[in-house]
């Protein structure tokens, strides 16, 4: 870049441009001594359906473990691991795990909740028809049995987008994990579609041709209009957390977050707010209509083995705060 910008101007190597040279140099070999050493690990955060505060998938956030500092977010390394092309291999590794997770991982239920008292009296008053068989519909969560099955997401760099063999890699995937596509959903951020252009777009077909679910992360970080990503085969877009934590304090954020709920719905694309931190937040997005919802409030990315009990106990404290299917509608 030096050298380039050099033909303009001169640009004189201080301490900051040498401290930025060493830390790439370093962030390259941690990253690529990980991924040779498969020192990964991935977190999974729930996914919530806002109507009834059922768990309905989970994101896979990659983490790279570094022997003296323990799991790194690829939020620090990103710059790095792209421009070197690693990234690629970290995507590839996280697509083979979250599609076995896919196969095989379902939440704990969502049980029914207790009958209202209104539903008690009504029941009382009923005639007994004991010739009749009929349903019994206390028996059934409030929205319904379970209408489908998980859903698991990875994030996918747009070097792994245009990646040629990305069909390929990603058929391989599924083919040796025996999942179903359906189960699997790509994110890919507003920017790279953006960047990658007419790339992006096949890539994009090329998913959507496998049955994979794709859609863009960070929503409103870039400047594309919604139309425009419209005119894609996108199944969901994931509002994003900018926006999310400034609707209790920013009643412009409110309505922007409408705005977009709306037109993604008219488009029958999915919403899923990120970053939701508060029962506030949480309340404000089921009632502005927004499908899914993640954040810390509903559980923070968690390892396998723990994601059943953080799933379990969400599911309890969603009963003591009365949200979702427990609000007593
Ligand atoms: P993202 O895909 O937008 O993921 C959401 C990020 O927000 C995650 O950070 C998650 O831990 C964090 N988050 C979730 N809920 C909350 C909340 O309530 N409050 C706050 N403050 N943060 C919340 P994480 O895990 O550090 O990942 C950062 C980014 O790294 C991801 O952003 C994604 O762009 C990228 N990334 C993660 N895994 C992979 C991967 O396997 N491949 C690629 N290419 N990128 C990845
Ligand atoms: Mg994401
Ligand atoms: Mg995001
Ligand atoms: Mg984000």
């Amino acid at each position: 870049r030096a050298k380039r910008e050099g033909r303009d101007r001169a640009v004189h190597y201080t301490p900051a441009l040498e401290h930025a040279a060493a830390r790439r140099v370093r962030t390259e070999a941690m990253l690529r001594s990980a991924l040779d050493a498969g020192r990964l690990q991935v977190l999974y955060q729930p996914v919530v359906a806002m109507a009834s505060g059922e768990v309905v998938g989970v994101e896979a956030l990659a983490r790279v473990i570094d022997p003296e500092q323990g799991p790194i977010s690829p939020a620090l390394f990103v710059d790095v691991a792209e421009e070197t092309g690693l990234v690629t291999r970290l995507d590839e590794w996280v697509l083979g795990r979250a599609s076995s997770m896919a196969q095989r991982w379902r939440p704990p239920a969502l049980e029914a909740p207790a009958p209202s008292a209104a539903a008690l009296v009504a029941r009382a008053a009923m005639p007994a028809v004991s010739s009749i068989a009929l349903p019994d519909t206390e028996a059934l969560p409030v929205n319904g049995p379970r209408h489908q099955l998980p859903t698991v997401a990875v994030n996918m760099s747009s070097r792994t987008l245009c990646r040629p063999d990305l069909a390929l890699l990603v058929r391989g995937a599924l083919q040796s994990s025996g999942s179903d596509p359906s189960r699997l959903l790509v994110e890919i951020t507003e920017h790279s579609l953006l960047d990658q252009g007419e790339d992006a777009r096949r890539a994009l077909d090329g998913l959507t041709d496998l049955g994979v679910g794709v859609g863009i992360d960070d929503f409103g970080t870039g400047w594309s209009a919604l139309s425009y990503l419209a005119a894609l085969d996108l199944a969901f877009m994931k509002v994003d957390r900018a926006f999310v934590s400034r609707l209790g304090t920013d009643t412009s954020a409110r309505a922007v977050v409408q705005a977009v709920i709306d037109l993604a719905h008219a488009h029958r694309l999915t919403v899923i707010a990120e970053g939701i931190e508060t029962e506030q937040q949480a309340r404000m997005l089921v009632e502005m209509g927004c499908d899914h919802g993640q954040g810390y409030w509903f559980g923070r990315p968690t390892p396998e083995p723990d994601l059943d009990a953080a799933i379990t106990s969400w599911y309890e404290r969603a009963r003591s705060v009365g949200f979702g299917a427990w609000s007593g509608e």
